[in-house]
Formats: structure tokens, sequence, C-alpha cells
């Protein structure tokens, strides 16, 4: 069996033009590169934009009112908006920019933590976690005195949901999920998982990384109260990452870093916080690496995303053959 090279919007060829590292040899043979999971290569339009910036329109944002800081800010808050129609989030907001998956992790398990966990409560992870969705909890769970229960997996690698129900109970302050398996590959239903939790009142924090390089996403649809992934598994730079959140908790809880920039007014004695999103924007962001996540979200626009995963489904059948 052969994969599918061609499709009808898709065009193997042309998608590999796109990312310059492909065009290098290894050993007298074209690049090939498997490891998407663990970080994507970045293409050419990607390269361009975050250049663009570094070279001609490098500023700190939120703060100069000289012109390249206006500039800078335009372009790094616009590619926030990308990112609130890329997940459908109701309200920019609640969008925040953060280095990337395992710090927006840290940021709601820490901040939402800090709020909302005490003693004697529970946290649900699932057996499948990434390690950064399991240790931020497990800190944060031994600070409070709180317990972690964990939802169990069948043998075909699926979560076993008459166990994650039985899981939920008053004590319950959260669940943690991922959306998709990094390890196993497994697409799980937070959809359901999420109505579920609701029944009981918890909220959800949804470990995204793995899903919104693959397929699309819409945090209303799900209903999701946290929604976490890295922007460099999906073609952009290293340093970007979104923590969606719903305006309801965001607004409840602390800032998780503190300094420049998430501040209202300041004396020596007490400051007071700025409104979301900066609240949890603490510091000079990664700029160049936001504005680069813009510009993937543009790319993966243009780009057939139901035929690059038919694509790839046909590339995991080839390999299956071939072990
Ligand atoms: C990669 C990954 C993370 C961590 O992402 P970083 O970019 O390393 O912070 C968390 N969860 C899942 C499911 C992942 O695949």
């Amino acid at each position: 069996m052969k994969a599918v090279r061609t499709m009808n919007n898709w065009d193997v060829e042309k998608v590999r033009k796109d990312f310059p590292v492909l065009s290098q040899t290894v050993n007298g043979k074209p690049l090939v590169y498997l490891d998407n999971s663990a970080s994507s290569q970045v293409p050419q339009a990607v390269i361009d934009r975050t250049s663009k910036y570094l070279a001609e329109e490098h500023s700190n944002i939120h703060r100069g009112v000289h012109y390249l800081s206006q500039h800078a800010t335009t372009a790094y808050e616009a590619a926030r908006e990308k990112v609130k129609r890329f997940i459908n989030a109701p309200d920019v907001r609640e969008c925040i920019f953060v280095r990337g998956c395992t710090e927006g992790i840290n940021l709601v398990a820490y901040s939402y933590g800090k709020a909302f966990i005490n003693e004697g409560d529970e946290i649900i992870l699932s057996q499948m976690e990434h390690h950064s969705n399991i240790v931020p909890w497990q800190v944060v769970a031994e600070e409070k005195g709180a317990k972690i229960r964990v939802i169990p997996m069948n043998e075909r690698g699926e979560l076993i949901l008459e166990e994650y129900e039985n899981l939920l109970n008053e004590r319950t302050k959260m669940v943690a999920v991922s959306h998709v398996s990094n390890s196993l590959g497994t697409v799980n239903p937070v959809k359901e998982m999420i109505a579920t939790a609701r029944k009981f009142g918890v909220p959800v924090c949804v470990d995204a990384a793995q899903s919104v390089p693959h397929f699309p996403v819409d945090v209303q649809d799900l209903d999701a109260d946290f929604f976490v992934f890295s922007g460099h598994k999906m073609f952009a730079p290293t340093g970007s990452g979104i923590v969606y959140g719903k305006r309801e908790w965001l607004d409840k809880m602390p800032p998780y870093q503190t300094g420049g920039g998430m501040i209202r007014t300041v004396t020596m004695e007490k400051s007071t916080y700025a409104p979301i999103p900066e609240k949890f924007e603490a510091g000079t962001p990664a700029i160049a690496a936001g504005i680069g996540l813009g510009a993937a979200i543009d790319y993966i626009n243009s780009i057939d995303f139901e035929a690059a995963a038919a694509y790839e489904h046909s590339l995991l059948q080839l390999s299956l053959i071939h072990i």
C-alpha cells in the first residue's frame, strides 16, 4: 500500500516545500521527520512573519507610545485575535499568552488551586496524562492536602468512562485530562467528560497540546473551562502557548506570576491587578513567538486540515504494515 500522495486539496510535495527544513539531505537521502508529537517543524510563512517582526517591528508592547511599540502591540494583539477565532473563544480576553503548554498548566494548577482547592478536596487526572499534566497537580495537591484520583484505561488505551463517573463527587474540585494522548494517540471524549463533570459543578482543564495540531477545536462546543496548548507543536516557534479560560474563573483566580505589565496601581504597600488577560501576563512576553503563533494559525487555515489528517492516517497505516 502506498500513502495517498494527492487528494482533492492535498498535494504532499507542495506542502513539503512549505517547510525549508525538509529540503536538506541527510546521509544522501531526503530528511524524514516524524517527531511532530514532540515538536513540529516551522513553515516558511511563519519564519518570514517572525523575521519581519524581528527585523522591522521589534519593540516592547503595551507601554510605549512611540511608533514601533504601537506597531508591535497591534501585531501581538492581532495574533491573540487569531487564537480566539482558531479555538472559537467567546472573548479575546480569555486567551492568555504563555510560553508553552507546561507553563499554561502550571498557571491553571497554581492559580486555580490557590483559590479553590482545599484540604480533603480531590483532583481527577487520567492514566494517560503527559508529565506536564500530572506534576503541577501533584504539587498543588501536596500543598493543599488534596488527593489525586486517576481515571483508568482499558486494554485498548481508552479511558473507562464509568470509572470516571464513579470518581466524581462533592469533593472533586478539578478534572484535568488530555484531549489527545501524546503517547497513544487516543482521542478522549472530552465533550462528554465535561458534560459529566458539569453535573457535579466541577471545572475541566483540557490539555490540548496534541489536539490543536490535528483537528479543528471549539472551546464553546466542548464547554471547556480551561484549554491549554503549545505553539511549537502546531508550526509556531517555541516560547508560544495559550491558556484559554472562562472569564468567570479567570476573574476569580489570583495572578500566577507578578511584576510589570499585570498591575493597575502599585504602591510599596499594595498593588491592584490589571484585568484579564494582563493579570496573567507578567513581564515582557515572548513577542516574536506570539506573532509567530498567529502566522502558524494563518498557515493551518491555508491548508486543508481534513486532508492533512487523512494523509497522516494513510502514513500510519503504511507504517503498521511495515512493522
Ligand atoms: C508536549 C505536551 C505537553 C507539554 O508541552 P510543552 O510544549 O513541552 O510545554 C503537555 N501535554 C501533552 C499531551 C503534550 O503532548
